[in-house]
């Protein structure tokens, strides 16, 4: 008898526990079930459409879904297709990879106004997540605040300030493509509510702010020699030494120069949103969409001996991608000493009908082919039904 293990969630750390379980146990059967019917969690939903090259990792998780002991299971919500104490009875172990993807609220007045959008609902519009079909109405959005100042809100503004030509490689979904290109926005502003030291901005993130086409951008000189360069750098110290130098750069740059100007601002924080009008601790700005990129908050799933989280699940929003591997590989580790200890269970395949690894692969040459036409990558299924039909070979 072989043990079997559920793995819910098919992003980046559902796929490294899943290589660390394999590599150390051959013999496992392993089910990775998510409630899409397309793998690979944030890969393909959160990074964003024209950063191709970090989307490419998802190569390695498609050789996984070739292995004979591992079934990709999509289109199935644990929760709500079955419940996660139906998986616990079915499985020797259960490994939880659900991520973290519901909008954190600032509290503050007017957060629910329509023009105020939380960056994971933005980000899913523009990455052709089928749950976020409609984005907002860019057409007289002429000036747009961005609150927050990590990579989220640096690829926010950079996806709304890019021109069409830069997002011509990308796989942003045509809708979102046009409806940025036609849109009359001026003015991006970033804003944080610490210190430019403080922002958690990675500097390649940073630097490509300062090469778009149509937008220049700007900030006020005050505060950028806080760090002084120390000999005892360590890599943070480093990366917010050369963030401050970037941004320096960034402050002799003239406002308006191009067509598009993102401007950083910090020491600044959101109390209130009104139409049109951000109330920031330093002042009132003119704002025709906000969008908040403060992070993210998680479902709740039942704390069992035999249930193990990773991933963001695990230690919440924070990390890369490459920053799942390790843990991933940990916690299949740990999955192993568990089962080892174990007789497996015997029992019926508990798993309703789901969108398969040949049903996904039919998703990904549809895809494909439809973007090859007009030189994308590929040009993404947005709809439920269409994503099912296509699986189905339809
Ligand atoms: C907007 C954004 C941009 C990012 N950009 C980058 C970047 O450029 N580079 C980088 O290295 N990192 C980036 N990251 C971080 C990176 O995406 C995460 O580190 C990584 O995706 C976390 O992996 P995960 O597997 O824990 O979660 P996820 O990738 O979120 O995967 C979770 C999976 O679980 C599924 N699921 C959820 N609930 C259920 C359920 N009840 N039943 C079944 N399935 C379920 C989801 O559909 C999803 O497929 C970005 C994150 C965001 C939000």
């Amino acid at each position: 008898m072989t043990h079997r293990v559920a793995i819910v969630g098919a992003g980046p750390s559902g796929f490294y526990a899943a290589d660390g379980l394999l590599r150390a146990n051959p013999d496992l059967h392993i089910d990775v079930i998510d409630r899409l019917p397309t793998p690979f969690g944030l890969v393909r939903a959160g990074v964003a459409p024209d950063h191709q090259g970090t989307k490419a990792v998802v190569r390695q998780f498609d050789r996984l879904l070739a292995q004979p002991d591992l079934r990709f299971a999509g289109n199935i919500e644990v929760g709500r297709d079955l419940s996660w104490e139906e998986l616990g009875e079915a499985y020797d172990a259960v490994i939880v990879a659900i991520g973290m993807v519901i909008d954190k609220k600032l509290g503050v007045p007017g957060e629910d106004l329509p023009h105020v959008w939380g960056s994971w609902r933005f980000v899913g519009w523009l990455n052709g997540h089928p749950d976020f079909r409609t984005g907002p109405d860019l057409s007289k959005v002429e000036r747009v605040a961005i609150i927050g100042n990590g990579n989220v809100a640096l690829d926010v503004a950079r996806v709304l300030a890019k021109s069409a030509d830069e997002m011509a490689k990308s796989d942003i979904v045509p809708e979102a493509g046009s409806a940025i290109a036609s849109a009359p926005i001026k003015d991006i502003h970033v804003i944080g509510r610490r210190g430019p030291e403080n922002a958690s901005f990675t500097n390649n993130e940073l630097g490509e702010m300062g090469r778009l086409m149509r937008a220049v951008a700007v900030t006020d000189a005050n505060g950028l020699d806080t760090i002084p360069p120390a000999s005892d750098s360590t890599p943070e110290k480093l990366r917010k030494t050369k963030n401050l130098q970037i941004l320096k750069g960034f402050a002799g740059n003239k406002p308006g120069s191009k067509s598009l100007t993102v401007r950083f601002l910090f020491n600044s924080a959101p109390v209130a949103f009104a139409p049109g009008v951000v109330d920031l601790t330093s002042g009132k700005l003119e704002a025709d969409l906000v969008i908040t990129c403060i992070g993210y908050a998680g479902e709740a799933f039942p704390r069992r001996e035999d249930f193990f989280a990773v991933g963001w699940a695990k230690r919440g929003p924070t990390g890369t991608i490459p920053t799942n591997r390790a843990e991933g590989h940990a916690v299949a580790k740990q999955v192993i000493d568990w089962l080892a200890e174990r007789d497996p269970k015997s029992g019926p395949d508990i798993l309703p009908a789901a969108v398969d690894a040949a049903g996904w692969h039919r998703i990904d040459k549809h895809e494909v082919a439809a973007g090859s036409a007009s030189g994308r990558p590929r040009v993404k299924l947005t709809d439920w039904q269409a994503l099912l039909d296509v699986a189905q070979g339809g």
